[in-house]
């Protein structure tokens, strides 16, 4: 197959450009040992790093699991990509020309840079008319918000491009795809505009709020945070997710603190917009926050890039629901705390303010703030803290209560020094001032401590038995299901193969990224007319593409039944030709899944007949095996559902 490929120049360029320690700390936590660095392992679990990556070599290599290579093949691995996805990726990122040996294939990368290029600039001219509004008479209550409630400083209010979206429906929609002429598709690619459920025209998804414009690492607009200035709900309002904008990977105000997160080497995350601001505005210039949704690894792992002691503080309001976010994004990073990976301080505020509130609410504050911030407890101590608040240690009941849940936080620390140390602490605190009760204290803890991770090791061991049962016992209500999904299965099937087909047939120059993927993941055509056409093109593949469908028309003389089936495939009104552009990656994608679904359903059938028939008491090592291949099978199957979901929704609109 005539696979893309890639100028030796290109590749070259690459591989000098990209270094290994940057490209693997956006998914690994590295801490400097020696002249490498240490972390852990992304292709094998593991709690203690034997993951090294050195940058004189630019290898990386797997104590554990033997895993090595250079970046390129760090990237294949780890996101399961191309060879030459890879490098054309990389080549986007530096900025490097992309030479190959087919010139369409260069032409098709340009039109994908394009499209986020063109999102891009639609984001940044509407960041511009949202701080144009602001000044006007319309977005008077919103600037006075921001002097008076907010009493941020006219620089501030510059530095972070605040703005005000108008009250009107279709006030930006106007402005851009009227006045500035940007297409009403693009504008809506990016997050600003929507259809209106009628089916004709399209409105503003942003009205009468305050804007607060949302920058990747380069400083670019990916997407808007607002705020409600009436009573409308919700009062906190995000772009939706764009092919520019996702928010498990974005921190607000990362591309302002990240020099200064560097310099000082640590971070603070916080809750809200308006927390970060107030606090790069009192000098704290390390500050990001969250994105209101829950912090996540890749997050931590973003912001970790830039301090080389990994040091990181949760400023989240010290209400009841900050208390919970708290202990939410904890439970998100905690392989990467307990294992140390991240040195995590939690800083609750005083009175439960949040660190906008707390920085207005006294002269002095920028000191205080400072002070809190450097006594700012360590996550365990933290959570020992909150642990034994507003407890009364005297009581029966709650010492148990008490003692019980700090064995259970103990149980996952990692490291033994540590782990004696907070057992230390922990039976300093339930001994309450008598000196005598500590050793006691201490070796209940112990002895409890080994009890529970005796019984978590044990209930492990039998949670996985009771997979393999629970298999078992489900096996025939999971059967039926199956057969009456068929039909819609069979239905959505079809759909995601004309689709592919027809961007085949249509976008001539995504037609190699279709090859790839299929041959990647050895996907075929299920429906027979759709197998059949797609031999032809295979074999008319070296041959005049342009005239493709012309040519595979030809054969209609020699095949007519086959031909009236897929007929239709071969035309396309302007409007949709237009509409399926804008949107190939995204559909190829979900089709794609929707393919490779197909093909973990049957393998997923095949053991469940399988399994029917083995006799449990003799084949252990079989059934140890089916089970595992059904579990898997179940995941992919509902990952890929996640994204083939999509295509019906994309579909049917
Ligand atoms: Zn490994």
């Amino acid at each position: 197959m005539n696979a893309p490929r890639l100028h030796e120049d290109t590749i070259e360029s690459v591989k000098e450009r990209a270094d290994i320690v940057d490209i693997v700390s956006e998914r690994v936590v590295l801490r400097k040992r020696g002249k490498d660095y240490l972390g852990l392992c992304p292709f094998h679990e593991e709690k203690t790093p034997s993951f090294s990556v050195s940058p004189s070599k630019q290898m990386y290599y797997c104590f554990g699991c033997g895993a090595g290579g250079n970046a390129i093949k760090f990237l294949m691995e780890v996101g399961k990509q191309s060879f030459a996805d890879v490098v054309l990726g990389l080549a986007q990122r530096y900025q490097i020309p992309v030479k190959t040996q087919a010139p369409e294939d260069y032409r098709e990368f340009q039109r994908q840079l394009t499209l986020k290029e063109q999102l891009y600039e639609i984001l940044a001219v509407a960041g511009s008319f949202y701080q144009h509004a602001l000044r006007q008479p319309q977005g008077e209550e919103a600037l006075i918000y921001l002097q008076e409630k907010r009493r941020f400083a006219p620089e501030t209010i510059q530095f972070f491009e605040l703005g005000y979206a108008p009250a009107g429906w279709e006030t930006l929609y106007r402005y851009l795809v009227e006045a500035k002429r940007y297409s009403a598709l693009l504008v809506e690619q990016a997050g600003l505009i929507r259809k209106r459920k009628t089916g004709d025209g399209y409105y503003d998804y942003f009205r009468d709020r305050l804007m607060i414009p949302i920058h990747d690492i380069q400083g670019r607009i990916i997407g808007f945070g607002s705020r409600t200035l009436g009573k409308d709900e919700p009062k906190y309002l995000n772009s939706p997710e764009t092919e520019v904008f996702v928010k498990g990977k974005t921190l607000f105000a990362l591309d302002k603190a990240k020099g200064a997160i560097a310099k000082q080497d640590r971070a603070i995350v916080v809750e809200g917009y308006f927390d970060a601001i107030a606090l790069h505005a009192s000098g704290f210039k390390y500050a990001v926050a969250a994105l209101g949704t829950a912090f996540s690894q890749e997050q931590v792992r973003t912001l970790s890039r830039y301090t080389e002691s990994k040091q990181v503080i949760f400023n989240f309001d010290a209400d009841a629901a900050g208390l919970k976010a708290t202990q939410r994004a904890i439970g998100e990073i905690e392989r990467l705390v307990y294992s140390r990976q991240v040195q995590l301080r939690i800083l609750n505020l005083p009175d439960g303010k949040d660190a906008d509130e707390f920085l207005k609410s006294r002269d002095d504050a920028r000191e205080f703030y400072q002070q809190q911030l450097d006594n700012a407890p360590l996550w365990l101590d933290w959570q020992i803290q909150q642990l034994i608040q507003g407890e009364d240690l005297k009581q029966g009941d709650r010492f148990e209560k008490v003692s019980k849940a700090m064995v259970r936080l103990l149980a996952k620390i990692e490291d033994g020094n540590q782990c004696t140390h907070y057992v230390q602490k922990c039976a300093e605190i339930l001994s309450q001032g008598d000196g005598r009760l500590m050793p006691v204290y201490n070796k209940n803890i112990l002895t409890s401590l080994g009890r529970l991770r005796k019984s978590l090791k044990r209930n492990k061991r039998k949670k996985n038995n009771d997979i393999v049962r629970d298999n078992k016992s489900n096996l025939e209500p999971e059967a039926e299901a199956i057969s009456l999904q068929k039909k819609a299965e069979q239905n959505l099937l079809k759909q995601a193969e004309e689709l592919l087909l027809k961007i085949y047939l249509h976008c001539s120059s995504y037609r190699t990224i279709i090859i790839n993927a299929l041959e990647e993941k050895d996907l075929i055509f299920s429906l027979p007319q759709h197998r059949f056409v797609w031999q032809k093109i295979l074999g008319l593949y070296s041959q005049q593409e342009q005239n493709l469908i012309a040519n595979l028309q030809d054969l209609s003389t020699e095949f007519p039944e086959q031909l009236a089936k897929i007929g239709h495939l071969f035309h396309l009104t302007e409007t949709q030709a237009s509409d399926l552009v804008l949107r190939v990656p995204l559909l190829i994608r979900a089709a794609i899944a929707a393919l490779e679904k197909v093909t973990y359903e049957k393998n997923l059938n095949y053991c469940l007949t399988k399994w029917k028939k083995l006799d449990l008491s003799a084949d252990f090592e079989e059934m140890k095996y089916l089970s595992q291949e059904i579990q898997d099978a179940k995941q992919k199957i509902a990952e890929l559902e996640k994204e083939r979901y999509f295509s019906i929704f994309d579909l049917v609109e």
